[in-house]
């Protein structure tokens, strides 16, 4: 990342609750010839800025399909981005007559919405699954797009859940500002939103994904430090002390809401159960071995690797339930419609349904509208 690029990243990192849209369309990585090869992502913003950062070097085409501005992951599972999507972007940057070859590369967590075969149907294109995460594809497409299993699973390092705890701070600082405004004056809404500012600033800078700013790190840490110290003694000196308490108030509130949220995160999704979401979807992944022709489908986009392939039986076995989080990816990729989700009441939901149906933000099935 150049260093001019950090004020559009650290927007685009503090509001990526919201979607926020990219230029969609074929755009050339390096400089690609007809035969390299063809990444498909979302239309989100800050997908499509890291993408060209971890790209750097490479030799690619990234086909930015609209998902309304949402990543690819909560687009797929929500009924933004499907393979109607993926199918029209194809068409529309004539995709066919730009590379010489027929294959696509969908990224992995599109397969709770994306029915690949679906696209080779209609377009002639083969597809292949990428990569869990966007870092993994240099690795990937240095071994000939090939994925190791360890690169299907979906992992949470504890940088990336202090920066899903820290993206709160934007919508907080947008609630917070006008309630401070008017309870407390001007002087106390502005060092409380100085405040916020600087901290989610500090946070940001402090992640590893900021790492390539290198040697300018640590200057633009002080920078963020120094200007939270001066915002604060400055509203300080002109309130007379009057907003000491407010400001120290959302600062504890915030240390105490980042350390909750760091180690909830999972309350924050549909598909994690976890103690702000305790009831989500409490669904057992369930296979009809009869029906099951281990084609490994559904293992290839599992990514909480539940699912094993047992190549001496030819068969899926489900491995580790417990780890399911429900997110219907294998049921939606299964050929046979082998997989369903069983409730403990004893009802199931089988692949017809999983496939038109998306999960909205609290985790509830709705209809989708094709
Ligand atoms: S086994 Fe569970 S976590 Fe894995 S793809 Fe299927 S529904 Fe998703």
């Amino acid at each position: 990342m150049k260093l001019l690029d950090f004020p559009a990243y650290l927007r685009d990192t503090a509001f990526r609750l919201l979607p926020h849209r990219a230029r969609t369309g074929l755009f050339p990585i390096g400089d690609p010839g007809p035969g390299a090869p063809v990444l498909v992502t979302g239309n989100f913003t800050l997908t499509v800025r890291r993408l060209r950062d971890v790209l750097a070097g490479q030799a690619a085409w990234l086909l930015v399909v609209n998902s309304k501005g949402f990543n690819v992951w909560c687009a797929a599972g929500g009924g933004h981005l499907t393979h109607h999507d993926i199918i029209s972007a194809m068409r529309v940057a004539h995709l066919a007559d730009k590379v010489s070859h027929r294959e696509v590369i969908l990224p992995q967590l599109a397969a709770t919405g994306v029915e690949r075969r679906a696209i080779t149907t209609a377009t002639g294109f083969e597809t292949r699954w990428g990569p869990a995460r966007l870092e993994d594809l240099p690795a990937f497409l240095g071994r000939g797009s090939r994925v190791f299993n360890a690169e299907r699973f979906m992992r949470f390092p504890g940088w990336e859940r202090q920066e899903m705890a820290a993206i709160w701070y934007a919508p907080a600082l947008i609630l917070l500002t006008p309630i401070l405004w008017f309870a407390l004056g001007p002087a106390a809404a502005l060092a409380g939103s100085a405040g916020l500012v600087v901290m989610v600033a500090t946070l940001f800078a402090m992640l590893p994904r900021f790492n390539p700013l290198g040697r300018w790190r640590l200057p633009i840490l002080l920078g963020f430090g120094l200007f939270g110290a001066l915002a604060g003694w400055g509203l300080l000196a002109a309130s007379g002390g009057a907003t000491l308490w407010p400001l120290i108030a959302i600062g504890t509130t915030n240390l105490i809401g980042t350390g909750l949220l760091f180690m909830d995160l999972s309350g924050t999704t549909p598909w994690y159960p976890s103690v702000v979401n305790t009831g989500a979807n409490p669904a057992t992944i369930t296979l009809n071995e009869a029906r099951c022709n281990g084609s490994g489908d559904c293992v290839m986009v599992c990514p909480r690797q539940v699912l094993k392939m047992n190549g001496r039986r030819r068969k899926v076995e489900i491995r580790e339930p417990a780890q399911c989080i429900q997110c219907g990816a294998c049921i939606v990729q299964c050929p046979r419609d082998a997989l369903l989700f069983r409730y403990a009441d004893g009802s199931t939901v089988e692949a017809p349904t999983i496939r038109n149906t998306r999960l909205n933000l609290l985790g509830k099935r709705r209809t989708l509208h094709r």
